[in-house]
């Protein structure tokens, strides 16, 4: 919005508009009073009512309009300048001192910036309470202050500043909610990401650690089984040493898929270490997650795995299998499965093991 006509430089720190100075402006200020949101499509005469009489305040870059928990009773439409508003403040930096000007102003959360043509300091007037945030002068700035009595007066013979109001106000409201809603996205993101396997897309050793107990609460089952199956691919260093890493990426990749294929819903899989996946089978007994597992090293161990190369390359994998009761913990479960995937690789890889523990159900 183009505030060249207005220089409000000359007034003190707090002004009142005299007729002949508010004439002088007035061409400017009646340009830009019609282009602010609140006062959009209201009458000449109630314009001239704002104009007539008006405190105008002048405040300079960095100085504080409105702080927050401040009781004030005015509204405040920006003339020219910059204003930010902000949900915390920090006490100033030295201006020599960049880096703790840095900090300050990353401690401090930035929720809007204000120009010329709207308004602050409206909510408090609304609803009586203390402003929950500062207005602070991002540039030298001419305000027109509205006191309460004025604002609540022109409503009366122009309700479309209400109106003009409602729409300000919802506007805030939808920004805030939009705001809201993509902080809990990026939040939900990082949890994502902090608990997904980039190569593979399964969840990791943390999301199964955190999440154990509560996947076991959500079946919807009598059955107080839970199995689980550790799954190490065979020779994997070989793979990496005669193939390249990338390829063993490849081959990480697919058997992740293998795996998946042969899970139910209710399953949870989990890439547990370096070339080792866990799957979660809650209300599955020992000899159907034997089974489960059997399925498992087939179908790794039929097919060889397609190479982007256009190459193939047979690859299999040991698993070791346990179950418990769900009260147990997950380190229990994980120390059972650990030695039966020991015994499995003992007894030549490819294969199948159970652990050889009472049942506790
Ligand atoms: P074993 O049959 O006894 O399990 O032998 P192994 O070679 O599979 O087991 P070892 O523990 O000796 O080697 C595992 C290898 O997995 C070593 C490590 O470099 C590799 N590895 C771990 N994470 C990754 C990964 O993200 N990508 C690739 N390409 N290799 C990985
Ligand atoms: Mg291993
Ligand atoms: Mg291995």
């Amino acid at each position: 919005m183009n505030t060249d006509g207005l220089k409000c430089s000359g007034l003190a720190a707090s002004a009142r508009l005299a007729p002949e100075r508010a004439a002088q402006l007035a061409p400017a200020l009646h340009a830009l009073l019609l282009r602010s949101h609140l006062l959009d499509g209201v009458s000449t005469d109630a314009l001239h009512y704002w104009l007539t009489d008006a405190p105008v305040r002048y405040i300079r870059q960095g100085e504080t309009l409105i702080g927050m928990g401040v009781a004030h009773d005015t509204l405040f439409l920006l003339l020219s300048g910059e204003l930010s508003v902000w949900l915390e403040s920090a006490p100033a930096p030295h201006p020599s001192d960049r880096r703790s000007a840095a900090s300050a102003a990353a401690a401090r959360k930035q929720v809007a910036r204000i120009e010329p043509g709207e308004t602050v300091g409206e909510q408090s007037l609304i609803d009586g309470q203390l402003p929950n945030a500062w207005a602070i002068a991002e540039q030298d700035c001419c305000l027109l202050a509205v006191p309460a009595a004025k604002l609540w007066q022109s409503m009366q013979t122009e309700p479309r500043i209400a109106l003009n109001l409602l729409r300000l106000l919802s506007a805030r409201v939808r920004k805030a909610n939009d705001g809201f809603t993509e902080a809990v996205a990026q939040q939900q993101r990082l949890t994502q990401d902090a608990e997904t396997d980039a190569l593979t897309g399964l969840y990791n050793r943390r999301w199964m650690d955190r999440h154990y107990a509560h996947a076991l609460r959500c079946q919807e089952t009598s059955s107080r089984a839970v199995s689980i199956l550790m799954i190490d691919i065979d020779h994997f260093k070989r793979v990496n040493d005669e193939h390249g890493h990338a390829v063993g990426d490849q081959v990480l990749f697919q058997v992740a898929r293998r795996v998946e294929f042969a899970l139910r819903p209710g399953d949870l899989c989990a890439r547990y270490g370096g070339e080792e996946f866990c799957v979660l089978l809650p209300a599955v007994d020992l000899p159907l997650a034997t089974g489960i597992a059997e399925r498992i090293c087939a179908s790794v161990a039929r097919q060889p795995f397609a190479l982007s190369s256009g190459a193939t390359l047979p690859v299999s994998v040991s698993i070791g299998v346990a179950c418990c009761d769900q009260q147990e913990p997950l380190g229990a479960l994980l120390h059972a499965a650990d030695g039966a995937l020991y015994q499995a690789k003992r007894q030549g890889r490819n294969r199948v093991m159970a652990a050889q523990r009472p049942v506790l159900i």
